[in-house]
């Protein structure tokens, strides 16, 4: 099992009364799932999302990758987890405006150390495995919203991570370009060579439907999670 949460909870404290985001989430997650996190508003999807990308931290339960502990890394682990094993998309797109297409993809090598030289190489590749070879000199305000979410995605692959999160992917794209981004994470999590987990937080039914995988959420439980009968007949 690539990701797996035993008993999380998540309590936020608030003004001397406790608010438990997370209420004891068991949830085993693997490569090769597409899976989309659903629930109204407050029921706790970014919480869970920031957890599976250690972006946050369990108030009690485990959380383990691959099968190792790390609910609780120090601040270095947990940055260097971040940015080897997950790659984060999110509603607006986040891309620096200054830089071009290939640039902001070759964001997070520059972070692991790299020179802009020695990443342009990966950048381009990451680049064209979204469909963007002929973007790369653009920059974030020369491309239409789907083309920028396709960049968010090649920046978000750059390390070549087993984890794919993504918040609202499709938030702020009409129906024709939110399909495109949701066939190119739907590829990622299928692609044979290097299967991965792409785990979505949305509140758009189209895009629900999409994954193979749903896991809906109210106030802080799992009330439902459900596989599309081919994602179980593929298991078989
Ligand atoms: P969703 O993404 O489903 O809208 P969230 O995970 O953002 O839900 O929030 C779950 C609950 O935790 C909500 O009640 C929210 O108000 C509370 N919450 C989230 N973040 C914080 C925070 N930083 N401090 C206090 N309460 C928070
Ligand atoms: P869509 O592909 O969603 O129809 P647009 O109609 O916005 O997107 O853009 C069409 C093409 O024009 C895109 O491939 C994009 O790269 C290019 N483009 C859009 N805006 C600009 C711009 N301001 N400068 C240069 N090229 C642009």
């Amino acid at each position: 099992m690539l990701l797996e949460l035993r008993e999380v909870e998540r309590v936020y404290r608030v003004g001397g009364a406790d608010v438990r985001a997370l209420d004891g989430i068991d949830l085993a997650l693997d490569a090769g799932e597409f899976v989309a996190v659903t629930g109204p508003s407050g029921a706790g999807k970014s919480t869970l999302l920031h957890i599976l990308g250690a972006l946050d931290t369990p108030s009690s339960g485990s959380v383990r990758f691959d099968g190792a502990e790390i609910g609780g890394l120090g601040d270095r682990a947990q940055s260097e987890f971040r940015l080897r094993r997950v790659g984060f998309v999110f509603q607006f797109f986040n891309l620096l405006p200054t830089l071009t297409a290939w640039e902001n993809v070759a964001v997070p090598a520059l972070l692991g150390g790299q020179s802009l030289a020695r990443a342009r190489p990966a950048a381009t590749r990451s680049l064209e495995s979204v469909g963007l070879g002929d973007r790369a000199e653009h920059r974030p305000a020369e491309l239409s919203g789907g083309q920028m979410q396709r960049v968010a995605v090649a920046r978000a692959l750059m390390m070549d991570p087993p984890v794919i999160l993504a918040d609202e992917p499709t938030g702020n794209l009409d129906s024709k370009t939110g399909r495109e981004v949701l066939d190119v994470l739907g590829a990622l999590a299928k692609d044979t060579a290097a299967p991965r987990l792409v785990v979505m937080v949305t509140h758009d039914r189209t895009a629900a439907e999409w994954a193979d995988r749903r896991v809906s959420l109210v106030d802080g439980k799992i009330r439902a999670d459900t596989r599309s009968a081919d994602a179980v007949a593929a298991e078989v």
